[in-house]
This record gives C-alpha cells, sequence and structure tokens, in this order.
C-alpha cells in the first residue's frame, strides 16, 4: 500500500435529506431551523411550482420570488433581498437548479437568512459555500461559510421533468466537478472517495437516462452523483475546467451546463498526462483514455460539442484566452496562453481534445 500522504480535511456542515418525495419535507426542516417565514425562490419558468410550494407552507410561507436568472447579476439578488425583506421572512427555500440555489446565497449573504436548497439539476452549488456573481460583464466568485446552505433536500422525483439535454449538459457539469476534485491541489482522502464514487455513479446513469429520462433508478444515482460531486467541489479549489467555464459564462455569457459539456473532454485531455494516477478513477469508470471517453459519453447522450454552437463568436477567442490566463490558479499541468487559446480552438470549433 502507498503511503498516506499528508492531508487537511474540514467537512462542510450541510444536513443532507436524499429521496424520492422529500419535497413534502420542506415545511419540517425550516421548522428544525427554527424559522417560521419561508421565501420561496424560483426561476421565472417555475413559479407555479414555486407558488404551489409557498402554499404547501402554509403559515411559514412568506410568498414566493420567481425571478432566479443564471449567473446571478447582482441586480436581481438586491431586488430579492427587497422582497425578502418586504415580505418579513426569516429565511429561504431555493426550488430549482444552480441559477435559483445562487440566488438564495445571495440573500443569505446579504441579510444572514437560512437556507433550505431543493436542486433539481445536478449543478451541485448546494453543496458548497461559493458565490458566482455578475455585474459589469464580469463574474466574481467568494467562498464564505454564510453562503452555505444549512439544508439540502434532494428528491428524485423532482429530477423527472429534467429535459434530455440538460439531463445531459448537466450530468457533465457534476462530472467535472468530481473529475477536478480527483486532481485539485487540496485533494484529501475523503474528497477523493467522493469524486470516485460521484464519476461512477454519473458514467452509469447518464447513458441509461439518455436511452429513459424516466427510469427513477438511474435518475437516483445521478442525483446521488451530484450530490458527491458537489461535496466535493465544496472541499476542494478547482483548475483549468472550471476557469475556463467561467471566463465564457460570466464574460459572454455562455449558459453553465452546455459550456462544462463542451469544455470537460478538453480539459480532461490536456490534465490527463500531468494526473494520470489520480484520474485513475475515471479512467475506470470511463474505461479508457478519460478525454475521448468523455467526448464520446457526451455524443452518445446528446450533449453540444462546440462553443461556437452555444453562441461563441470566433473573434472572442483571444479574449476568453486572455482572461482565462489573467490570475494564477492551481492546476496539474502549468497553463501557457499559447496552449489555451490551442485547446479554446479546438473547443470551438468541435474538433476532437487533444493532449
Ligand atoms: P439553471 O438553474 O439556470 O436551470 C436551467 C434551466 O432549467 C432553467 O430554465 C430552469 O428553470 C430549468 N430547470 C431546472 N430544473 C428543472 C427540472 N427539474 N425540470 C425542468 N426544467 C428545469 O441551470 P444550472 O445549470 O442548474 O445552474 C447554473 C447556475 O448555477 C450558474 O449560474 C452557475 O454559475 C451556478 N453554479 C454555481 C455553483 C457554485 O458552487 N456556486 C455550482 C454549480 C453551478
Amino acid at each position: 500500500m502507498d503511503p498516506v500522504a499528508p492531508f487537511r480535511f474540514a467537512g462542510l456542515p450541510v444536513r443532507v435529506v436524499f429521496g424520492e418525495g422529500t419535497l413534502a419535507e420542506v415545511g419540517a426542516e425550516v421548522a428544525r431551523l427554527g424559522r417560521s417565514r419561508a421565501l420561496v425562490l424560483a426561476t421565472p419558468g417555475h413559479a407555479a411550482a414555486a407558488e404551489a410550494l409557498a402554499a404547501s407552507l402554509g403559515a411559514a410561507s412568506a410568498g414566493f420570488f420567481a425571478g432566479a436568472v443564471m449567473h446571478t447579476p447582482v441586480a436581481v439578488s438586491e431586488a430579492a433581498v427587497a422582497a425578502y425583506r418586504d415580505a418579513e421572512a426569516d429565511c429561504v427555500v431555493a426550488l430549482g437548479g444552480g441559477s435559483t440555489i445562487g440566488l438564495g446565497k445571495a440573500i443569505a449573504l446579504r441579510t444572514g437568512a437560512d437556507q433550505v436548497a431543493v436542486p433539481t439539476t445536478y449543478a451541485g452549488s448546494e453543496m458548497t459555500d461559493i458565490l458566482g456573481e455578475t455585474a459589469a460583464g464580469r463574474k466574481t466568485t467568494r467562498r464564505d461559510r454564510a453562503i452555505l446552505p444549512e439544508t439540502v433536500i434532494y428528491d428524485v422525483a423532482l429530477t423527472l421533468s429534467l429535459p434530455a439535454r440538460l439531463t445531459a449538459t448537466s450530468g457533465l457539469n457534476a462530472m467535472a466537478h468530481a473529475v477536478e476534485a480527483l486532481y485539485a491541489p487540496d485533494r484529501n482522502p475523503i474528497v477523493t472517495l467522493m469524486a470516485g464514487e460521484a464519476v461512477a455513479a454519473l458514467a452509469a446513469a447518464l447513458p441509461v437516462l439518455a436511452a429513459d429520462p424516466g427510469d427513477r433508478t438511474a435518475r437516483g444515482r445521478a442525483l446521488y452523483g451530484a450530490w458527491l460531486g458537489g461535496a466535493a467541489l465544496g472541499g476542494t479549489t478547482m483548475g483549468l475546467h472550471h476557469k475556463l467555464c467561467h471566463v465564457l459564462g460570466g464574460s459572454f455569457g455562455l449558459p453553465h451546463a452546455e459550456t462544462h459539456a463542451v469544455i470537460l473532454p478538453h480539459a480532461v485531455a490536456f490534465n490527463a498526462g500531468a494526473a494520470k494516477g489520480l484520474l485513475a478513477p475515471l479512467v475506470a469508470a470511463l474505461g479508457g483514455p478519460p478525454g475521448e471517453r468523455i467526448l464520446a459519453l457526451a455524443e452518445r447522450i446528446g450533449a453540444p460539442r462546440s462553443l461556437a454552437e452555444l453562441g461563441l463568436a470566433e473573434r472572442d477567442l483571444d479574449r476568453a484566452a486572455a482572461l482565462a490566463t489573467e490570475s494564477a490558479y492551481a492546476n496539474p499541468r502549468p497553463v501557457t496562453p499559447a496552449a489555451l487559446r490551442g485547446l479554446l480552438a479546438r473547443a470551438w470549433a468541435g474538433e476532437a481534445p487533444a493532449a
């Protein structure tokens, strides 16, 4: 057995309630936090679900705010904080994907509100103390314990309505968290176990869901993988892949999950040689060279292949590469501007990833 390398570990204190039908436990979880006026949050498309959840909370409801937007624009957060104060709420219930959970975090950061997160995608934000906010065309990210939700309710039934494309891209988003946790500079044995289990669960579930989005066992497995991927993200520092997605989403408005799906094969192929042993759980889950296999998986499950199809203009590649090399970050393989420009060009055109 290899010697155990030195490590630091600090588990994030989130209460997790997992299972089909657990949405019914929101009221009890709000009460468990000692709170009595919950403002339910959602995106505009989920206003009806937010209204229904608020109604089900009875006297513990402070209404709903269905204005969440991707990449957490500060102006939206300020409007939501005003709604939270007007409603005299004492906690938020974020029902939705990463955009809604991001709004809950932004309110918590500004007001100290407790958060119950009820994720409906595989984005994993609910398990982290990270908040990315956009203002004036730039996305800035911060980490703070005040951002971490107190309680997360994973209801497998809520993911049954995820469209096939979002299932694929959001699933790859979850896999990306686990992949970068495997080679994170601050990885530790617990995170490595969680990340290995996450990639295995996601690699098994996503092809099944592409063929049958209503397969409840695979839905459960995918959500389980997403939970572990989110926990791995929350416990480590991400590298090149997340840096690129952050720049492409925050400065060019590219959609979050789709961007992760396009970049992941390229980032993994770029890092695979430098992180060989560390990526062993990924190689085992995919059964071969990880960059190539992730591309094949993405194709099989119907994820997009190029940044061009996500709407990035070719002329923006230079600026994206410059923004992604502006500040230093840890990555298994050193990142040069020329290498990054090449990687982005391949991802833009939908070409095969290069080592
Ligand atoms: P999203 O929350 O924007 O959801 C995408 C779309 O899918 C929305 O229109 C939403 O209403 C719809 N949707 C969500 N769940 C659905 C369901 N079950 N059935 C049908 N439709 C559904 O997208 P996302 O990818 O979950 O989250 C992206 C955002 O999360 C970005 O802003 C990103 O920066 C953030 N994020 C943050 C972290 C973090 O740790 N801070 C981690 C991951 C993602």
